[in-house]
């Protein structure tokens, strides 16, 4: 039974959350909402489950999503998008990125991921049989430099896998940044795989930008959604893939031989929730900066210092503040002792980790974040 993944730990997130449950703690650690998500988006699935087609969909997805992320992504991006050729349906956005690596990469071949590194990344790229190269980003600001990543593209680079806005920093990449990426990749054939699932999540006004707006990069990006972090139903497991018709052909193979499809009642559910107006999309960007904000002061109040959250359901806390220097000790004893979960930011890292962060999701009702703000107080 000796495989890449038979070395592998349970991944950090359910580790966490079993442990939560063991200690009776808040769980702040593995990242999803305690909303139940838009009652009408979940209406139309149940809708579509009781009347609709509960048999395969086409492979690519249904023709009425693949309309609808297109003409989404023109109103929020800017992108031009031709729904039959540029736009794949997936089962979640893993599975995108698998179909990206899977039908793009060759044994041998190098694909570059920065750190901190979401951590179904790393797997997949070595089960693809790549070797990856790190460029590491670091608190506060997490900026990418361009000589890092300059040193480590090279003609055997196939891609430059990009999560942005990046979990689990909240860190989110402007435009300029990603025209660095572009000029760190340009002398090379590298494609950009951009896991840009939190594209919707993003606060104080910020507005997304894709890689693929982005000079030098459109034609070379693979783009990656998920509807499941744009209405908070983390469970959904609905993705959408863009790119290039001849890049799209080659990742539907892959996909027809993952998952082939996703369920319909699903997807029609989310085309029609892409259709939401924007002042939806502002309202639950609303909602979550607030309750950044009212997490954030209470973790100053206990002498916690949050990083800046830009993006993503996730606040930092910068433990060399408190003399912490090893994020995973602190993590064990805080859910242990104060009986809060948080996941610490070393797990994100393949090598030379950043080990003085902790990660909380703050994606839950106020009560829920006072009664972890209490709990930390007390412990402290
Ligand atoms: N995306 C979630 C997070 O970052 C984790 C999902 C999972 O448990 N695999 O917390």
């Amino acid at each position: 039974l000796n495989s890449v993944y038979s070395a592998l730990p349970v991944t950090v997130f359910e580790r966490m959350s079993q442990l939560a449950r063991e200690c009776g703690a808040v769980n702040l650690g593995q990242g999803f909402p305690d909303d139940p998500g838009p009652e009408d988006v979940r209406r139309k699935a149940a809708e579509a489950v009781v009347s609709g087609s509960n048999q395969y969909p086409p492979m690519m997805g249904l023709p009425e999503l693949r309309r609808a992320v297109a003409a989404h992504y023109g109103r929020w991006q800017g992108l031009e998008l031709d729904p039959d050729a540029e736009v794949m349906v997936t089962s979640g956005a893993t599975e995108a990125i698998a179909c990206a690596l899977f039908g793009l990469v060759e044994p041998g071949d190098e694909v570059v991921l920065l750190q901190p590194l979401y951590d179904a990344y790393l797997p997949l790229v070595c089960r693809a049989g790549a070797v990856p190269r790190f460029v590491s980003l670091a608190p506060p600001d997490w900026r990418i430099d361009e000589d890092a990543l300059r040193a480590v593209v090279g003609p055997k680079t196939k891609a430059v896998l990009l999560n942005n806005p990046l979990n689990p920093s909240g860190a989110v990449y402007s435009r300029e940044d990603l025209e660095t990426v572009a000029r760190a990749i340009q002398d090379s054939n590298a494609l950009v795989i951009a896991d840009e699932v939190w594209e919707h999540v993003v606060f104080d006004g910020r507005a997304h930008v894709s890689a693929m707006a982005v000079e030098g990069l459109a034609d070379r990006t693979v783009k990656i959604g998920s509807a499941g972090k744009m209405f908070g139903m983390t469970g959904w497991k609905v993705g959408f893939l863009c790119a290039r018709p001849d890049i799209l052909k080659v990742l539907a193979k892959a996909h027809q031989f993952l998952t082939f499809t996703t369920p319909p009642n699903l997807q029609s559910a989310v085309a029609y929730g892409l259709g939401k107006e924007r002042a939806w999309f502002e309202g639950m960007r609303a909602g979550l900066q607030a309750k950044r904000d009212r997490f954030a002061a209470g973790l100053a109040r206990v002498g916690l210092a949050p990083l800046e959250s830009a993006g993503t359901y996730f606040l930092n806390v910068d433990l060399s503040s408190i003399g912490v220097a090893d994020d995973v000790a602190f993590c064990e004893r805080l859910v242990r002792e104060a009986r809060v979960a948080s996941i610490p930011v070393s797990a994100f890292y393949a090598e030379n980790a950043v080990r003085t962060v902790a990660r909380f999701c703050f994606a839950k009702d106020d009560a829920t974040l006072d009664e972890a703000v209490a709990r930390i107080a007390a412990f402290r």
